[in-house]
């Protein structure tokens, strides 16, 4: 340790996602002694403050949380493994899987189309996906050819508008695929979301975040067990 200790130091920055994230971020937070004052779904506010004048929250896209992190924007954040995936994970420290926002990343098709026997036949697959490295590494190390196709939303309606073969995304209770007339072929991977610390934030503010991120892995164990 510098012995260093300015008030920057003191200070910390947290990046989350509205909705699911930082609903389920909130009682670790709580674990932690810090709660937010403001509320991202009432407020237009993009930093929100806490009961520690030293913490402020950034809420940002989900998929820009590792972003903010990697360059310090934010000392730490909370993001899903689908986005730390595609991001890449550089300049991140990820030490807790908070085993929260818990969903499957699968390969979904048309009802009716045989998923199997095109892969079998050696078919070239059209995928549509917002997690193109996932789908990649995914199909490559089974050996399937496939055409990625870049999507940002809305992925359940390729298959059915003729726009691709299959579709890679989140999977939670399924009702969605069920929904718009897809079915559920292939599990690639569970998904959580991870905490992630800047590396740098980690050794000049380590005094301040230690205990928070002790307070989040007791949290989610307890979450674990529970
Ligand atoms: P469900 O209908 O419950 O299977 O949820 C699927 C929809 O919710 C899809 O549009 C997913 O992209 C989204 N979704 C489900 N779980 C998550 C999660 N943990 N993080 C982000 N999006 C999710």
């Amino acid at each position: 340790m510098s012995g260093f200790n300015s008030d920057a130091n003191n200070q910390l920055i947290l990046a989350l996602s509205k909705g699911r994230i930082f609903e389920d971020t909130l009682p670790l937070l709580e674990a932690a002694g810090i709660t937010v004052t403001e509320n991202p779904e009432t407020s237009r506010k993009l930093i929100l403050a806490t009961n520690d004048p030293n913490v402020r929250v950034l809420i940002v896209r989900a998929t820009d949380v590792p972003t903010y992190v990697q360059h310090g924007a934010a000392d730490f954040g909370v993001a899903g493994k689908d986005v730390l995936i595609e991001h890449g994970g550089e300049g991140l420290y990820q030490p807790v899987d908070l085993q929260i926002a818990q969903c499957r990343m699968s390969v979904a098709v048309k009802s009716g189309f045989d998923y199997e026997a095109a892969v079998r036949q050696g078919a070239r697959l059209r995928v549509a996906t917002k997690f193109t490295q996932t789908a990649r590494e995914h199909f490559a190390a089974k050996g399937v050819h496939v055409d990625l196709i870049k999507l940002y939303g809305s992925m359940e309606l390729a298959p059915l508008v003729g726009l691709s073969d299959a579709i890679v995304d989140l999977v939670s209770t399924g009702s969605t695929l069920r929904a718009n007339n897809l079915v559920e072929v292939e599990e690639i991977m569970d998904i959580s979301s991870r905490l992630v610390v800047n590396q740098a934030a980690l050794k000049l503010k380590r005094a301040r975040l230690q205990p928070i991120i002790e307070a989040f892995e007791r949290a989610s164990k307890a979450r674990k067990q529970g």
